[in-house]
């Protein structure tokens, strides 16, 4: 069963709202669904073509024309984040929602065989580019009347497990950025939460687990449900939660 919530249509009309890894997976399904609801969709991801392909089936179906930014989390300095801010700040005035969802996986491996390289890009991709995207994104957010900050976590962001290593610590740190900031803003109009998106099948879930029937497994668009309640009003007095999507 997925998280318990009806979709209104339009709901999140006059919102715009950032999407990252908005080219594959759950992100790009969210960005489709936001923008059938009424917003205007900032695109970002790290393979311009995938961007494209979501921003030509967001205009055929004649939604808000969404905008592209081209970023790869592993290599994008602070300085990128806050110009992307002063671009949304100066072409939207503000920004109502960010899911911060682009995440990688690494490998799953012992402990004792963590390679240093993929701990560090792990963590520069899942942790770090996270601190600066929000950091950057904060000002810009709080220009909105109300503002949803929404983090990507896993059911190994609260309990670790063998062999997950850093993806599983990279968790755990997005959960404590996200529970941090919430208790720093919990008396403003942003909130910050936590999605536990649950299995879904996606090219990263595969990868996580290549011998499973994907049959078994939610589709990016059945577990939307938390994904439009956190970005829509409905959620304005949630804060600091993380929240099962299944
Ligand atoms: P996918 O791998 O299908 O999609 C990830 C997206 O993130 C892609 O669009 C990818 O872009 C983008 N991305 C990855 N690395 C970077 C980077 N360096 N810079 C910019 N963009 C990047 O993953 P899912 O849709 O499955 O996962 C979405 C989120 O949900 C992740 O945070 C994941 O940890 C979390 N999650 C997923 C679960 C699942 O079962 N699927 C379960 C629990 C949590 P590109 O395609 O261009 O590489």
């Amino acid at each position: 069963p997925m998280f318990d919530y009806t979709i209104k249509p339009q709901i999140l009309s006059k919102k715009v709202i950032l999407v990252t890894g908005a080219g594959a997976g759950i992100g790009r399904q969210a960005a489709l669904t936001y923008a059938e609801l009424g917003a205007t969709v900032i695109l970002l991801g790290k393979t311009v073509a995938k961007l494209e392909s979501v921003y030509d089936e967001i205009v055929a179906k004649g939604y808000a024309e969404p905008a592209i930014v081209p970023l790869d989390l592993k290599g994008a300095t602070k300085q990128n984040y806050t110009d992307m801010a002063s671009t949304i700040a100066s072409q939207f005035g503000k920004l109502d929602g960010a899911l911060l969802n682009a995440s990688m996986l690494g490998e799953l491996t012992p402990f004792h065989q963590i390679h240093q390289q993929i701990w560090q890009d792990v963590m520069q991709v899942n942790v770090n580019a996270q601190f600066l995207l929000a950091q950057a994104l904060l000002p810009v957010m709080l220009k909105a009347d109300n503002a949803s900050l929404v983090f990507t976590s896993s059911g190994v962001g609260n309990k670790g497990k063998a062999y997950w290593g850093p993806y599983s610590v990279s968790k755990f740190a997005t959960e404590g950025m996200m529970q941090v900031i919430a208790d720093e803003y919990d008396n403003s109009p942003l909130r910050a939460n936590a999605i536990n998106p649950g299995a879904t099948n996606t090219t990263m879930r595969a990868s996580a687990y290549p011998a499973e029937d994907k049959t078994t497994l939610a589709t990016p668009e059945e577990i939307m449900p938390l994904y439009v309640y956190l970005m829509s009003d409905d959620s304005k007095e949630v804060n600091g939660q993380r929240i099962n999507a299944q």
